[in-house]
């Protein structure tokens, strides 16, 4: 609670590139906390925490509306459009006036719907997924861009998957590591690949850190990439 107050939350911006022109197309924000006392805590620590104690909703707010505020100045800076990518917590999406509250946000920053993504992960889908398709169609609505994080790393359920109304899919880091691996783990990233293509899904690879995942990536067509190889937050 001091942290809201004492304005502790700074949020970071990881570069996202098209891997095949190795243009720039957006940043993910990520969220950090830092304490006088306790120093830099990572968001895996604090935002379970917050997520219990309902402080996710105005802590989730405050990103929404910085992502978009600092994205609208780098638009009117360079002219150049990029999309910025903002993580959505389950209780957050789940609030009966998360789509007003986004579209209030877009016109209070007078951002580009076309310029936000909301990132949502599977197990979010899962708990009520009627309701939640619902909702996606409201946000698809509104013109602003949704993607499926961490794919890969829960059911997965290719039944709900042909459901959801998303535009991308962010293929967990947990399938790029063992890329160059071995062949397994390389049909593996090219069968997500495929399947979210024949979906007319975009792919975003996750925690890309070495140039021979990259070359993989380029290989099997993947679309982006983040990772450290190309920049820490
Ligand atoms: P995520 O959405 O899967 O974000 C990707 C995480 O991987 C980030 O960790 C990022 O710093 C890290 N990462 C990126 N590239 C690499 C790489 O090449 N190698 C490695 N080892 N790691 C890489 P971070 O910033 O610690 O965030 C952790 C998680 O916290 C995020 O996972 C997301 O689920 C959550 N989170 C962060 N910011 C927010 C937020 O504003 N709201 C909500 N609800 N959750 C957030
Ligand atoms: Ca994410
Ligand atoms: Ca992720």
């Amino acid at each position: 609670r001091e942290a809201v107050e004492n304005n502790e939350l700074i949020l970071h911006y990881q570069p996202q590139y098209n891997i095949h022109t190795k243009e720039l197309t957006g940043f993910e924000a990520l969220l950090r906390l830092v304490n006088k006392e306790l120093g830099f805590i990572a968001p895996n620590q604090f935002i379970p925490v917050a997520e219990e104690t309902g402080l996710i909703i105005p802590i989730g707010e405050w990103v929404l509306r910085n992502a978009c505020q600092k994205n609208k100045e780098w638009l009117g800076r360079g002219g150049k459009e990029y999309c910025v990518s903002v993580n959505i917590s389950a209780i957050q999406f789940q609030q009966r006036d998360f789509t007003d509250m986004v579209k209030r946000i877009l016109e209070e920053t007078k951002l580009p719907p076309h310029c936000l993504q909301l990132e949502i992960t599977e197990s979010i889908l899962m708990k009520s997924l009627d309701e939640n398709i619902r909702i996606l169609n409201e946000l698809r609505g509104i013109g602003v861009k949704t993607a499926l994080d961490d794919f890969g790393t829960g059911y997965s359920s290719l039944n709900y998957l042909r459901r959801i109304p998303i535009d991308t899919l962010k293929m967990d880091k947990s399938f790029i590591d063992g890329i160059c691996l071995n062949e397994t783990e390389e049909a593996i990233a090219e069968g997500i690949i495929q399947l979210a293509h024949k979906m007319n899904l975009e792919v975003v690879a996750e925690g890309v850190e070495q140039t021979p995942q990259l070359e993989v990536l380029i290989n099997k067509k993947c679309d982006k990439a983040q990772g450290y190889l190309f920049s820490k937050p």
